[in-house]
């Protein structure tokens, strides 16, 4: 149940995997027309399917999924859905990944995949008024020429691209495997940075990510718990985390809502943000996340609208823009919050 609070809040999401937005109907009916074969019947059993043990068992799924995308209008439209169904949410701006290299391997040529990405992207703009962004990230799994080779080929868009990411299996792949790959993202292409780490993987690899590769924001960093000092430089710092609470849960990351530690990590005074990572396979977009968490974790409207204001300030926006959709998430401030996103202690 979205509460009309959740519903109306302006919000920005920062970590979302454009192919891990297809939705099952739209697996099957680009699968029938490319040509390509899946071992579902229909959308019912590609929903099925979606049952997971660990990341590597969603990672395989996801990786067979993106094989239907074959041509620049499934990447264009793969966009297109996924930002009109943000802007319903309220999202009024999303950061989004492309794993490149999944595609490049299938033989797509890149400018198929980036053209068309930013082109709805744009259209997004134009159409819904929404802001977005793209980042492209490394697959981890590969070795780090493959992932050079990527940055290379995608250089020609680098003014369009905002950022340099990375995922795929964290277990085993720490961020130091890509020290070169974030300095050329930094130095030569002027790219902001973030990786995965974590999730699976320990504090010792958010961390590494931090320290090693510079990372501007963690995507999950939920495992920073097991180290009180990264915790507290992580806090001091104010570097985002880009939380994914279902999928967290849909990943046996935690074993339930109930367990999350979103809530301790927020009260711990983390600038944590709230996303939907692969909205279909996990069960629910940005808003079901909110409200997860605000129905088995107790989190208030006030700890959902600093959540979400921990949204903009983290997004890789001009200051303009930025200051834009603050004033916009202004009006939305719960009646008795105050400006220090708490509420005043009665007596
Ligand atoms: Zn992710």
């Amino acid at each position: 149940m979205i509460s009309p609070f959740i519903a109306n809040l302006p919000k920005a999401e920062l970590h979302m995997h454009l192919e891990g937005s297809l939705e099952p109907e739209t697996l099957i009916k680009l699968a029938a027309r490319n040509g390509i074969r899946l071992p579902y019947a229909d959308a019912e059993a590609v929903q099925c399917a979606y049952q997971f043990d660990n990341l590597k068992s969603f990672l395989d799924l996801f990786y067979l999924g993106l094989t239907v995308l074959q041509k620049g209008s499934d990447f264009y439209e793969m966009t297109a859905a996924y930002f009109a169904r943000a802007v319903r949410e309220n999202v009024r701006h999303a950061e989004v990944f492309i794993s490149p290299q999944a595609h490049l391997r299938r033989g797509i040529p890149i400018a198929v995949v980036i053209e068309n990405v930013l082109a709805a992207i744009d259209d997004a703009r134009a159409r819904h008024g929404m802001t977005g962004g793209l980042i492209v990230g490394i697959q981890r799994q590969f070795d780090e020429s493959d992932a050079l080779a990527m940055i290379q080929l995608v250089k020609p868009w680098r003014d369009r691209i905002i950022g340099l990411g990375m995922g795929g299996p964290e277990l085993d792949n720490p961020p130091s495997k890509f020290a070169r790959a974030y300095d050329i993202a930094r130095c030569d292409c002027g790219w902001h940075t973030m990786a995965h780490a974590g999730e699976e993987g320990g504090a010792d690899y958010v961390r590494d990510a931090l320290h090693t590769l510079k990372c501007e924001r963690i995507d999950h960093g939920v495992r920073c718990e097991g180290d009180p000092d990264l915790m507290r430089e992580l806090a001091e710092r104010g570097v985002p985390l880009t939380v994914c609470p279902m999928s967290n849960c849909m990943l046996k990351v935690f074993p339930d809502m109930a367990s999350h530690n979103i809530r301790r990590l927020h009260e711990a005074g983390l600038r944590i943000t709230v996303n939907s990572d692969d909205p279909p396979y996990f069960g629910g977009y940005i808003n079901e996340n909110y409200a997860a968490i605000q129905t088995e974790l107790g989190m208030s409207d006030g700890d959902l609208w600093q959540m979400a204001r921990n949204s903009f300030t983290s997004a890789f926006i001009s200051d303009d823009l930025r200051n834009r959709y603050l004033q916009d998430i202004e009006r939305h401030r719960p009646s008795g919050l105050n400006q220090h996103g708490t509420f005043p202690i009665a007596g």
